[in-house]
C-alpha cells in the first residue's frame, strides 16, 4: 500500500536552533521489508527512490488525534525528525499508522496486506489528479490514452470533431465542456446523463437541433446546467420541453436558424441572459412575459408587424366536456400519470395554453392573435433591438373569449 498525501518534515535538532519546517509536498508513504528489517519509505517527485527510515525501535511517538481528517505526525528517533502528514485518505492513513506501530515493536507485518515493494514511485501515482484539460489541435488530441477520469473542465477546440467522443460522456466530474469551433452535427442522447455539467459551449459547430433527451424531465442537465452557448450553428428549433432546464442562467443562441421559440420558454425562471440575435424569429411565444432578464438581444430578427397578422377565431358556443375536465385538472392541480389517463388525454391537457388576459386555460376554444409587447417589461438592464427605440415585439397569444380579445386590443 502506498499512501498518497502531503508530507512536511521538521528536523527536530534544527527546529531547536530556530530553523522552520519544510513545506508540505505531494508524496507517497509506504512500508517495505528488506531482509529482517522493516522500513518507512517517503517518496516525492524529486526523490522517487525515496528516503528510507528503519522502524524497529526507531519511532518515538505518533500523533494521531486528527486521523479522521487525514492528518498525523510520525516522530522518528534517528534521524530525529517529524514527518507531518496531511491530505491523506483517513482509512489508509489509519492502516499505515497501525503498520508503523507494529513494525516499531519488531513484530512482522507479513500477511497484513500493508507491505509494498521498495521500487521507486512512478510519477502518475504521485501527481495531483488532473482537473483541467485543453486540446486545441488535432495533434494534441488524446486519441489513445483518453481523458483523465478526474477532469472537471475539458476544452477541445479546432479538432474538426464530427461528434462527441463517447469517452467524454463518461467523465462523471465534468462541469465545463467546451467543444466550440468543431464540426459537430448531432449530440448523443446520452449527453442528458452527464450529471455534473454546469456549462456547455458548442459555439461554431454544425448542429441543427438538440437531442430530445436534452431537457426531458429525467435529464440530469435539468438540475445542473446553468450556461448553454450555441452561437453560430444551424439550429432551427429548441426541444418542446426546453423550459425544464430550470437552472439555466445564460442562453446564447446567436446566428442560428431559429424560427420559433418553444412555448415553454417562460419556464426558465432563472434565465438572466438571453442572446438570440441574427435568427429567423418573426413572433415570440406568450410565455416570454414570464421571464425576468438582465440582458436580451433580439437584433437581426425580422419580426412581423402586429397589424399584418389576422386573428384566428376558434371560439365555440359551448365548451366540450373534455375542455371543461382539462381545465379542472389544471386549476385544481389534480395529479395524473400514465396509469390514470391515456396518452391522448395527457397530450390534450399538456397542449393547453393560458389566456393572455385572464390566464384561463384554453384547449379547443380560443382566439389566436398577435399583440405588441414591450420587451423592456422583462428586462432590467440591457435591451438591444435593431432600432434602439423599437422595443416592441409581436407575441403569439391565445384569448379565451371575445371579452379578453377586445380588452387586449383596447390595451394596445
Ligand atoms: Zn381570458
Amino acid at each position: 500500500m502506498r499512501l498518497v498525501c502531503s508530507v512536511a518534515s521538521i528536523n527536530l535538532e534544527a527546529a531547536s536552533r530556530g530553523f522552520g519546517a519544510s513545506k508540505g509536498v505531494r508524496s507517497t508513504l509506504s512500508v517495505f521489508k528488506k531482509e529482517e528489517n522493516t522500513f518507512l519509505m517517503w517518496c516525492t517527485t524529486k526523490n522517487k527512490h525515496g528516503s528510507r527510515y528503519k522502524l524497529h525501535n526507531n519511532v518515538e511517538k505518533i500523533f494521531s488525534r486528527m486521523l479522521s481528517e487525514g492528518k498525523a505526525t510520525i516522530r522518528l528517533k534517528d534521524p530525529h525528525l517529524d514527518l507531518c502528514v496531511s491530505g491523506a485518505n483517513s482509512i489508509d492513513l489509519q492502516r499505515l499508522v497501525n503498520a508503523i506501530k507494529v513494525a516499531s515493536t519488531g513484530q512482522s507485518l507479513l500477511g497484513r496486506g500493508v507491505l509494498s515493494s521498495a521500487e521507486p514511485v512512478q510519477n502518475r501515482v504521485i501527481q495531483k489528479p488532473r482537473t483541467k484539460l485543453m486540446v486545441n489541435s488535432k495533434q494534441r488530441y488524446p486519441l489513445l490514452e483518453g481523458f483523465p477520469s478526474t477532469l472537471e473542465q475539458l476544452a477541445v477546440e479546432h479538432c474538426s470533431l464530427l461528434k462527441l467522443d463517447s469517452r467524454m460522456l463518461k467523465l462523471r466530474h465534468l462541469k465545463i465542456l467546451n467543444l466550440s469551433n468543431n464540426k459537430i452535427k448531432t449530440l448523443p442522447d446520452s449527453i442528458a446523463e452527464m450529471q455534473s455539467l454546469v456549462e456547455i459551449n458548442l459555439e461554431n459547430n454544425d448542429l441543427s437541433e438538440l437531442p430530445n433527451t436534452f431537457s426531458m424531465p429525467n435529464s440530469k442537465l435539468c438540475s445542473s446546467l446553468r450556461c448553454l452557448k450555441l452561437n453560430t450553428n444551424q439550429i432551427k428549433c429548441l426541444p418542446l420541453d426546453f423550459g425544464n432546464l430550470c437552472e439555466l442562467y445564460q442562453l446564447h443562441i446567436r446566428s442560428n436558424k431559429l424560427k420559433l421559440l418553444p412555448q415553454c420558454i417562460g419556464g426558465l425562471q432563472k434565465l438572466k441572459v438571453f442572446l438570440a440575435s441574427d435568427n429567423l424569429l418573426r413572433i415570440l411565444p406568450a410565455s416570454i412575459k414570464c421571464l425576468s432578464l438582465e440582458q436580451i438581444d433580439l437584433s437581426g430578427n425580422d419580426f412581423l408587424k402586429v397589424g399584418s397578422i389576422p386573428p384566428l377565431f376558434r371560439l365555440k358556443d359551448v365548451s366540450s366536456l373534455q375542455d371543461l375536465a382539462a381545465r379542472v385538472i389544471i386549476k385544481k392541480r389534480l395529479p395524473y400519470d400514465k396509469e390514470s389517463l391515456t396518452h391522448f388525454c395527457r397530450e390534450f391537457i399538456e397542449g393547453g395554453r393560458c389566456c393572455w388576459r385572464c390566464s384561463l386555460y384554453c384547449f379547443e376554444s380560443y382566439i389566436r392573435t398577435a399583440i405588441s409587447f414591450n420587451i423592456a417589461n422583462i428586462t432590467h438592464t440591457v435591451v438591444r433591438m435593431d432600432n434602439e427605440q423599437a422595443v416592441e415585439v409581436p407575441i403569439d397569444c391565445i384569448m379565451c373569449s371575445l371579452r379578453c380579445y377586445q380588452g387586449s386590443r383596447l390595451a394596445i
